[in-house]
Formats: C-alpha cells, sequence, structure tokens
C-alpha cells in the first residue's frame, strides 16, 4: 500500500462523512456533498464513484441547475444490506429487520414470562435466525445486528446488571458474535431509544434531549449536545433509582425511595391491584379510565404526578429541549400527559413553555429498535470504508 497512515485514517472517515451526508440530505448531488461536508470537490468525486463501484449509492437523474451543467442526483442504495434491531423487554422481544435507511421491513414479537437466561436467549436467536432467513436478497446480506436491553451496558456489550430480568454479567455481544459472525451492538435500551427519536422521532431538532424509557422499571437516555452521554463506563441513565422519598419503599437496587417504584408501569399495576382491580393490566386501567371510572383515572392522575416529579429533578439537572417519554407506559399516554405537564409547570424553576417541550415518543413502540438500527447502519458504514480502502 502506498498510502501513508494518515492518509489511510482521513481518506476512511471522509468516506463515511460522504455516505452519512448521502444517507441524511439525499437526493443530493456531487458540489452539494462538497459544500455540507467542506471537502473539496475532487476529494468528493473520487469518493462517490467508489461508492458507486460498491452499490451503496446510485445516480438517479438530474436536479435543477443554477446556471451551467445540470447537476447528477446520487441517492442512497437503501436496498443494498439490512439490520436486524432488537428491543429485549423485560416480557417482550420485538425484533425487525430494517433497510440502511432505517424502514422496517419485517417486525416479530414474542412474549416471555420466565427469565431464565437460556430460555430468553433462546427465543431471542428464534426471532433473529427467522428475520435473517426472511431477509431479502442483497448485495451486503445482514450488516449488523443490534439489542437494546433494560440494564446496565459496558462499553464492551456485557450486561453488568439487569435488575428487572434478574441478570447479572451476561456477555451478550460475545454470544451473539460467536453465533452469528456479523457485527453486533449492545446498548442500554433507553440510550437507543433517545437516539431513535432524535433519528427519526420526536427529536430530530433537539440537540438536549431526555428520553424517559418508562415500563417495568424506568431507564433514561441522555442526548446532550446531539451526542448519546454514556458516562465514564456507559452507566449513566440509571434515573429510575434517583431518589425522590428518602424513608420510601425499599427498591431491588438496594435503596430505598426510587422513583421507579412510584412512576412505573410496576407501580401502576401495584396500585391497580390495591384498588380491587382483578386482571390490573395496563390496558384494564385505561379502558376503566376511558370510561370515566373515578378509581382508575385517580391512579393514573397519582402515576402522572409521580412521573412529574422524576422529569422536573432531570430538567433541574439538565436544561433540555425536548423531553421525550416512551415504552410500555404510552397505553396510558393521554390520561398521564396533564398529571405530568401539571407537576412540572407547578414545580420546575423559571418554567417556560417554549423552552422545554414534552411529548410522548413520536415513534411509540419502535423508538428503541429504531435506535439500535441507526447503530447498526452507522457502523456499517464506518467498517465498509475501511474494507474498500484496505483492498
Ligand atoms: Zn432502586
Amino acid at each position: 500500500m502506498s498510502q501513508t497512515w494518515n492518509q489511510y485514517v482521513v481518506k476512511k472517515e471522509n468516506k463515511a462523512l460522504v455516505l452519512k451526508t448521502i444517507l441524511g440530505k439525499a437526493p443530493i448531488s456531487r458540489a452539494s456533498i462538497a459544500q455540507v461536508t467542506g471537502l473539496n470537490k475532487g476529494t468528493v468525486s473520487s469518493l462517490v464513484s467508489e461508492l458507486i463501484d460498491e452499490k451503496l449509492i446510485h445516480e438517479s437523474g438530474t436536479a435543477a441547475s443554477s446556471g451551467g451543467r445540470r447537476p447528477v442526483i446520487l441517492l442512497l442504495n437503501e436496498k443494498a444490506g439490512f439490520t436486524i434491531s432488537v428491543d429485549l423487554g423485560v416480557q417482550n422481544i420485538l425484533a425487525v429487520l430494517t433497510d440502511l435507511r432505517g424502514n422496517i421491513i419485517l417486525e416479530k414479537k414474542t412474549h416471555f414470562e420466565s427469565h431464565d437466561l437460556d430460555q430468553v436467549l433462546s427465543s431471542l436467536y428464534q426471532l433473529i435466525d427467522q428475520l435473517k432467513e426472511e431477509a431479502p436478497p442483497s448485495e451486503y446480506g445482514i450488516v449488523g445486528i443490534g439489542i437494546g436491553v433494560p440494564g446496565v451496558v459496558t462499553t464492551e456489550g456485557e450486561i453488568l446488571l439487569a435488575p428487572n430480568l434478574e441478570w447479572k454479567k451476561v456477555p451478550l455481544k460475545q454470544l451473539l458474535t460467536d453465533r452469528y459472525q456479523i457485527p453486533v451492538t449492545v446498548e442500554n435500551e433507553a440510550n437507543a431509544g433517545a437516539y431513535g427519536e432524535k433519528m427519526y422521532g420526536a427529536g430530530e431538532m433537539a440537540n438536549e434531549l431526555i428520553y424517559a424509557s418508562i415500563s417495568i422499571g424506568i431507564g433514561v437516555g441522555l442526548l446532550l449536545n446531539g451526542k448519546l452521554y454514556r458516562g465514564l463506563r456507559g452507566f449513566s441513565g440509571e434515573l429510575g433509582h434517583m431518589t425522590i422519598e428518602k424513608d420510601g419503599k425499599t427498591c431491588r437496587c438496594g435503596n430505598q425511595g426510587c422513583w421507579e417504584l412510584y412512576a412505573s408501569e410496576n407501580a401502576l399495576l401495584e396500585k391497580a391491584a390495591d384498588a380491587g382491580y382483578q386482571t390490573g393490566s395496563l390496558e384494564e386501567i385505561v379502558t376503566a379510565a376511558d370510561n370515566g371510572e373515578a378509581k382508575a383515572l385517580n391512579i393514573l392522575h397519582e402515576i402522572g404526578d409521580y412521573i412529574g416529579v422524576g422529569i422536573t429533578n432531570i430538567i433541574h439537572i439538565f436544561n433540555p429541549e425536548q423531553v421525550v417519554i416512551g415504552n410500555t407506559i404510552l397505553a396510558a399516554e393521554k390520561h398521564l400527559l396533564p398529571a405530568i405537564e401539571k407537576r412540572i409547570e407547578k414545580n420546575t424553576i423559571g418554567f417556560n413553555k417554549n423552552d422545554v417541550h414534552v411529548s410522548p415518543a413520536k415513534l411509540k413502540q419502535h423508538s428503541t429498535v429504531l435506535g439500535i438500527a441507526a447503530f447498526n447502519i452507522e457502523k456499517f458504514f464506518q467498517e465498509t470504508g475501511n474494507e474498500m480502502i484496505a483492498n
């Protein structure tokens, strides 16, 4: 190889940048790519030719000219490969096949009761195998497998602790890599949800975004200055365990009075059981509230109020532009949101409605899987740059 190491690294980065620009802004011309990226036209032209040869992009007609020759339009070849992106919940697994633009092509779901690791893994493998088999033929096949998990994930992709699954030290990334020999991403589900909403959902415009994933437990994903904030070892966002009642109920984590004991779906179901609801499912309470039952309306009001308390604390720490509420609790959003907003408005210092937008997840149950898809796609683009240049 005649290039120096430095040239090699710069070229790799430039190529990933061009690809990312086409992903975000297509249809786009070579000249516009040069303008957006700040690369010179010759560099863009040569990288674009390589990407066309690799079948990752293609030319498609011409755009209107602003004087001179009409520019040729470039498009992403989004069906050149697919991702398998999974949201591993506490009771459900949602798995999707997406193309390279994050469009969902196929979707599978399964429910599980037992948290036995081998049983859950076998359900997970089954869904991944099915999607792999049913994926349409393509140039690159499955380019990445990614899993969002409800727990603390190290930067090496090991699940250190998933309290609501009762798992400790599960080397999930290693297990999946050994089995599939495809690049694997393992990420906290709330981090993935935050990224999904930023890329494809409610937070497209926001650079300071908080995603509160409220389900059996609560996790929080933080996007600060446009980037996912992971903390020193990837443990940030365990805000479901911030103390909101100092002598409160005892939590699985060992502390007392954790936010998730008062504001999660679990907290809601406990209240429902105390109030005499028999099956005590979230759907049952929502239906009762829809019918105007005071008991159900009170439960939802109180849960919403507690969600608002935690979110107010988070607003005070991070001063976000956008707060997105996601995961299974969304089934009750219309009953919860007024109470959440009321509490935030009452308790937030210097509250200004125009400064902080609180909204339900635009992607509904798909925030996490689409965030995972975005991670898979970015990784593939980065690595494709590597392989090509090495040849
Ligand atoms: Zn706790």
